[in-house]
């Protein structure tokens, strides 16, 4: 049993704090929202009414918020985790923030006297709840044996990707890949079908063949071929485009830091960025075949 405090109980962040409390641990759970509180009191959370209450005689503190300055707004904020954590206590911040704002915190942290882990996820809310979402996590070998424990209640696979600020890098550039790899899949099914060869045929020939990778296998943006895929529900989410937009500005953003050429994941940012600004923000980033085909 571990006393746990959990920070950010929303679409991610209640399903794996549900979890925690069910594996047995003590959990407190706080939330700007005093619904998300309410649901984990009902998952088997204690609520606490401020972060420094969530913190106090905890042993690990986890974090899932939207965004790196929320991050350190509750690490390091007027009555943040830093001023209210007893000395050690660990903390691991599931977020998916930028990769200079999770070393940055890793430093402060260390400074303050605390072990700072980055373990941003890879799976949805469906993973989230399940169990079973994949960890990729930055920080010394010291705190990630500590927070392997906890996160093997969470996840199914959990990675050390080395040093402070080495998750969120595993991370972005994974969606990277995955932002390019699933556009280069809409045009290939689009031209094919323009050609005169339906998707399933196509499917059945490329998915064997050098074009196959999981934006087509897992998740293909032509309907029929993967019975589960958004596309089979007019692109309904699934992870949405403002979902795959906020990890490529990400990406290029640390890409422009540490001048590594990224040409086309700049194309695909700016083409999600597009249907963002077309108000299509809460649709799968599948849907980009919809705007190929012109019906968007
Ligand atoms: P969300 O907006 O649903 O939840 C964030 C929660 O944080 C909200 O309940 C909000 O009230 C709370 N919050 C914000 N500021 C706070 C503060 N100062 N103190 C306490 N609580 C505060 O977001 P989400 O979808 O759960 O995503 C969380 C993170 O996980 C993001 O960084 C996102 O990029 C990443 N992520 C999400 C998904 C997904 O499918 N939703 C998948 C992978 C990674």
């Amino acid at each position: 049993m571990t006393k746990i405090a959990f920070i950010g109980l929303g679409n991610m962040g209640s399903g794996m704090c549900a979890n925690l409390a069910k594996a047995g641990n003590e959990v407190r759970a706080f939330d700007l929202s005093a619904d998300a509180i309410r649901k984990a009191e009902e998952a088997g959370a204690k609520g606490a009414p401020s972060v420094g209450a969530a913190v106090e005689g905890a042993e690990v503190v986890v974090t899932m918020l939207p965004a790196g300055k929320h991050v350190h707004q509750v690490y390091f904020g007027e009555d943040g985790v830093t001023s209210n954590a007893a000395p050690g206590t660990l903390f691991i911040d599931c977020s998916t923030i930028a990769v200079e704002e999770a070393r940055e915190a890793a430093s402060k942290a260390s400074e303050a006297g605390f072990t700072y882990m980055d373990a941003p996820v890879s799976g949805g809310t469906a993973a989230a709840d399940a169990g079973a979402l994949t960890f990729m996590v930055g920080g010394p070998d010291d705190g990630f044996a500590r927070a392997k424990p906890v996160l093997d209640i969470m996840g199914k696979n959990v990675f050390h990707a080395g040093a402070a600020g080495n998750g969120q890098v595993a991370k972005i550039a994974n969606n990277m890949l995955l932002g390019i790899s699933m556009i280069g899949t809409c045009e290939a099914f689009n031209l094919a079908e323009k050609l005169g060869l339906d998707a399933q045929t196509f499917y059945d020939i490329s998915s064997t063949a050098s074009g196959q990778c999981w934006s087509m296998t897992s998740y293909c943006p032509a309907p029929g071929p993967v019975p589960t895929a958004p596309s089979n529900r007019d692109y309904q989410p699934g992870f949405a485009v403002a979902m795959m937009l906020k990890d490529l500005r990400l990406a290029l953003g640390a890409a422009e830091g540490a001048g590594a050429e990224t040409p086309l994941g700049g194309h695909a940012r700016d083409i999600y960025a597009k249907l963002d600004e077309d108000g299509h923000a809460g649709l799968d980033f599948s849907g980009v075949m919809k705007r190929l085909k012109g019906e968007i």
